[in-house]
């Protein structure tokens, strides 16, 4: 299925988390602008220094250079058999771009309390291979807010600190520390969250609340595309 999709949500709302199993089910691939810049980051170059340095403070890289790495990986052949986007568009301008370049099917729109999402995004460990996508969790959350029962168990490694895929040590990242996510928080509160009445009657919009394990959610996920006739 050439289906073409975006995922919208704040951080810690397991956006790659869901994007890697939907990749297997929908066989498209996962364009992720964070993984892009991830790896710039580790660059020695002026750019690098300049992209690490935005993102371990939390802000948002300038839409021209994310408008440039988006072109230059959508251009890659692997993307013609669709994909889904994930953090990006993160800003009206750049959702304005991308309309130019292509046609998106749906919006995949993930709802999630900020008490939730900093408890997650502290306790989420990525593995230090970069070429390696192991990614856990090791918040373990179940409990009632505001009438919604939340039931969100850990993602744990089967060794302590070791990523089960490869081996490779865990680490957290330099962005999902405390100081950091408020402000992570409110940056999506006041750039990327605008892009949900940009997008709510102009594609079609499904909108997913983040209270269960990622396979619900998954599984959700892939019904409503289904419903879409996508
Ligand atoms: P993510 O992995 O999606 O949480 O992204 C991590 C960081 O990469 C963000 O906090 C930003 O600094 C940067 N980033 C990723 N995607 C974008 C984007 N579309 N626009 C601007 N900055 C981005």
């Amino acid at each position: 299925m050439e289906v073409q999709l975006i995922i919208l949500g704040p951080p810690g709302s397991g956006k790659g988390t869901y994007s890697m199993r939907l990749i297997n089910d929908l066989k498209i691939v996962k364009i992720s602008t964070g993984d892009i810049f991830r790896d710039m980051a580790t660059r020695s170059d002026e750019l690098g220094k300049q992209v690490a340095g935005m993102m371990k403070r939390g802000e948002l890289i300038p839409d021209e250079i994310v408008l440039k790495i988006f072109d230059e990986r959508m251009s890659q052949p692997d993307t013609k058999n669709g994909f889904i986007l994930d953090g990006f568009p993160r800003t009206v301008p750049q959702a304005k771009e991308l309309e130019k370049i292509v046609k998106i099917d749906a919006i995949i729109h993930i709802i999630a309390k900020n008490e939730i999402l900093i408890e997650k995004i502290s306790a989420r460990r990525i593995c230090s291979n970069a070429s390696c996508d192991g990614n856990y969790n090791i918040a373990d959350i179940s409990r009632n807010i505001d009438g919604t029962e939340y039931i969100l168990p850990p993602l744990m490694p089967k060794k302590e600190g070791m990523c089960d895929k490869c081996g490779n040590t865990l680490y957290q990242r330099s962005d999902d520390k405390p100081d950091v996510i408020a402000s992570r928080l409110e940056v999506y509160e006041k750039q990327t969250k605008p892009l949900v009445d940009h997008y709510r009657d102009k594609i079609p919009f499904i909108d997913i609340h983040m209270n269960r394990p990622p396979e619900q959610i998954v599984e959700k996920i892939l019904s409503e595309i289904k419903k879409l006739g996508i």
